[in-house]
């Protein structure tokens, strides 16, 4: 049974309840201080952070020198608009780029944006690259996929709850099952302009392809003229183990662009963006395409100093060390109530039989424990701590999941 909140907590919640839409169901927390991995509630209780903003807040909370360079940008100047150059942009796409090992991107706000940008770069290359003929142009998605909220993406979710209502939908797109090769071989055309896959579907419950997928991937693109687009939007930057999701397959699976948000922000301002090569972004002309916020200076200040975090602090070798450690140590405790403890870094799911309840309870259970979780979907429970976590803060946070699991 969950506790009663306390009358501070209460009032909290109800005044967002009240003036706000209830397109979320949160657990009846509220965070009013956050540090690294840990947070607050306004009666001073302390919980440790496993989700992360959904992986937005890799560098941990508040981190002090993406503050630091937020807080310096902020009394120079936070907004230009694309109609004038300044001075942070050209800084930070180099530093994004070369990070990606690509040649080009093109800055927006939230990953949905920035998917949108890809869909949008691929189509006018299928029409003006590869010939396509007008208005016929398709892409491939994959079931299970989340690529984010807007119309045009839910619009090939394969997700009954996030089309319901909201149609009629963009033409253009084509499911299949995720992990499976030939599926793609057979669903290609030659007005399929691109392949959008997530490297690992996070949200559908961190379902790891079948080994050498991504590699299978990149190679029936480049021999069918597919543009090949990874959504890293959740997997990137460190969070997974490697840098890039894709990196754990090699060289041989690097795709043609790659969709970066969440925690390019640092956890502080939404910053996304679309890395590609010029042969590519080069369809996009004066006009085309915008964002007022996009490239802002404020948000390429704190992008800068996000992946400058990551590097210097080796977050990329912490994530696949921890998370190694994390895995083990929950794998370990034999909890009755677990099917399946997957994951790479630490984006890990534990995944809860059916008889055992719903995921849902397990995180409130959790939440009353001191640990934040999110399930995902019915049956999975979702690990994915700020990659700055300890060897002592994993012990810590074992020892209560044990409590639960193992009740
Ligand atoms: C979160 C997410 C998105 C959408 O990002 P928003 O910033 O919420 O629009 C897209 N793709 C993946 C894989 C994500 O995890």
């Amino acid at each position: 049974m969950l506790k009663k909140p306390s009358a501070k907590t209460k009032k909290f919640i109800e005044l967002a309840e009240k003036y706000g839409a209830h397109n979320y169901h949160p657990l009846p927390v509220v965070i009013s201080k956050a540090r690294g991995v840990w947070v607050w509630d306004p009666d001073g209780n302390k919980y440790m952070d496993m989700l992360s903003s959904y992986s937005a807040i890799s560098q941990g909370h508040v981190h002090p020198k993406i503050v630091a360079a937020v807080k310096s940008q902020l009394s120079k100047v936070t907004l230009t608009s694309r109609a004038f150059h300044n001075d942070q942009i050209g800084l930070f796409l180099k530093k994004a780029v070369e990070l990606c090992g690509m040649e080009v991107a093109l800055p927006m706000n939230t990953g949905a944006e920035a998917v949108e940008t890809a869909l949008k770069m691929a189509r006018k290359w299928g029409y003006k690259k590869k010939g396509v003929p007008d208005g016929k142009a398709e892409i491939i998605a994959c079931e299970n996929n989340f690529h984010g909220r807007t119309t045009m993406i839910v619009g090939f979710s394969s997700d009954a709850q996030y089309r319901d209502g909201f149609g009629p939908f963009t033409p253009g797109f084509k499911l299949i099952p995720f992990g499976d090769l030939d599926a793609l071989r057979n669903a290609i055309t030659d007005n399929t302009v691109a392949f959008l896959v997530e490297p690992i579907q996070a949200e559908a419950g961190i379902l790891m392809p079948p080994e050498g997928y991504l590699k299978g991937v990149r190679k029936l693109c480049r021999e069918k003229n597919v543009l090949f687009l990874c959504d890293e939007i959740q997997t990137g930057l460190a969070r997974t183990g490697k840098m890039f999701a894709w990196q754990h397959e090699g060289e041989e699976a690097k795709p043609d662009a790659i969709i970066l948000g969440k925690a390019l922000g640092g956890g502080v301002i939404p910053v996304s963006l679309v890395v590609s090569r010029w042969d590519i972004m080069d369809v996009f002309h004066p006009g085309d395409h915008g964002s007022t916020f996009g490239g802002n200076p404020l948000a390429c200040a704190a992008g800068i100093a996000a992946i400058d975090v990551l590097v210097k602090e080796k977050l990329t070798a912490a994530s696949a060390k921890m998370g190694q450690y994390f895995m083990k140590q929950i794998r370990s405790l034999n909890s009755k109530h677990v099917k399946e403890v997957r994951g790479r870094g630490l984006l890990i799911g534990v995944e809860v039989k059916p008889e055992s309840g719903k995921a849902r309870l397990f995180c409130e259970a959790l939440m009353q424990n001191g640990i934040l979780c999110k399930e995902t979907h019915e049956s999975v429970i979702r690990f994915a701590p700020p990659l700055v976590i300890k060897k002592q803060e994993i012990d810590w946070a074992v020892a209560r999941v044990a409590e639960v699991l193992c009740a």
